[in-house]
């Protein structure tokens, strides 16, 4: 289809597979936890597939995972729903495209925050609608701002798209700020999707699920075993409906896939059941990596944003990138070997500025921090 030909790839790809063919690259570029899976997941998997547990199963997913992951959204995010509004899916990525398709038909808007998740973009564009991106300015501490949000709502906006913790800037929005969000998606009539997938990882400051502020059943959540569990690979998230979707879910879920891998989703309720001491221990890895990052870029007199959640810095480079951050980037990877995202990709903000990722080795961490050209300091200008 024309619209399809026209999405285009993720400015973070291009770096990410010339740092593949590279040798001796510090990799910050990607999501990617560098700490291992609990040995209790990778067990259930294998028992899963030993015991031969390989069959299609419930389109929304095994129920006692559907149960667990009922009892998890009550106890930890203090979302109140039933089975029928959980639905098992490949990652969040196919949790967002489901949640967007349900939502926006071709021509519709939808509104994303920029910078924001490259996929936001993409998915919107697969169906033929309109991502109106909403800028996250560092003047008002990369905040929404209510007023320009709704100087960009037309007669064909249908949705918000809202993501705390968020990637790229590792924003956690307190209660306040998303009952504002949560007022002007009534006020507008618009459906909010909630991408929380970064939901265990906060520094010092408390996640709060939109949808437990949600009293008139306008959220659809998002959430991911991938990054909580470091099992990207593995691929299971679940979407979070309001009521009274079972029967489209249930179509939308065997038309794209079926199910979900069984085995995995065996993998993946031994995930959401059992010890948690290994998603506490990677939080402490990526927060002691944080202040190691921050005193590297004190130190250097490089500006970032300090960030409250997921496992991202967001550092400002305008001083050396000549108004082109991705061509920067790929140079600054041939030269110095260290690979990062450019913030080009993740919207027009993001010019300037690029993404590192905290989920890495301290070393490869203190290599890359160490190699960005640091600002020219007001003296040294003066000497020059
Ligand atoms: N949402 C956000 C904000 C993400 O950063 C990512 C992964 N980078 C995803 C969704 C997709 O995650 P999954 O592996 O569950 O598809």
């Amino acid at each position: 289809a024309p619209h399809i030909e026209t999405v285009p790839g993720s400015g973070i790809r291009r770096v990410f597979e010339k740092a593949l063919r590279l040798d001796d690259v510090a990799m910050l570029v990607v999501g990617e936890p560098d700490v291992p899976v609990a040995r209790h997941i990778l067990d259930a998997g294998r028992r899963a597939w030993a015991e031969d547990r390989t069959d299609y199963t419930a389109n929304g997913g095994i129920a006692p995972l559907r149960e667990a992951l009922v009892a998890k959204l009550a106890r930890e995010n203090d979302v109140h729903v039933d089975t029928e509004q959980v639905w098992v899916t490949v990652g969040a990525t196919q949790a967002l495209h489901q949640a967007m398709g349900l939502i926006l038909a071709a021509g519709d808007e939808v509104l994303v925050p920029d910078p924001g998740y490259t996929t936001f973009t993409m998915n919107a564009r697969m169906l033929d609608a309109h991502p109106v991106p909403y800028p996250l300015r560092p003047e008002r501490d990369f905040a929404p701002d209510l007023d320009e949000l709704a100087s960009l709502v037309t007669a064909k906006t249908r949705a918000i798209i809202v993501n705390s913790p968020s990637n790229p800037l590792g924003r956690v929005f307190d209660e306040e700020t998303l009952s504002r969000l949560l007022r002007f998606a009534k006020d507008h009539d618009l459906w909010v999707i909630s991408d929380e997938v970064y939901e265990y990882f906060t520094y010092g400051e408390k996640h709060v699920s939109l949808a437990s502020l949600d009293h008139d059943d306008r959220v659809f959540s998002v959430f991911s075993l991938s990054k909580t569990y470091a099992m990207t690979g593995v691929r299971v998230g679940y979407l979070v409906t309001p009521k009274g979707l079972a029967e489209t879910m249930r179509t939308v879920q065997e038309a794209q896939i079926s199910c979900v891998a069984e085995p995995d989703q065996w993998a993946a309720l031994a995930a959401v059941t059992g010890d948690h001491q290994p998603v506490a221990d990677a939080r402490e890895h990526y927060s002691s990596n944080l202040d190691l990052a921050r005193r590297i870029l004190g130190d250097r007199g490089l500006t970032y944003l300090d960030p409250r959640g997921a496992f991202y810095l967001w550092i400002d480079v305008s001083h050396a990138t000549g108004g082109d951050v991705a061509t920067w980037a790929e140079e600054f990877l041939d030269e110095a070997r260290v690979a990062v995202a450019p913030g080009s990709a993740f919207g027009r903000m993001g010019e300037g500025w690029i993404r590192i990722c905290l989920a890495a080795s301290p070393d490869t961490l203190a290599r890359g921090l160490a190699a960005l050209p640091a600002p020219v300091s007001p003296q040294a200008a003066t000497t020059a």
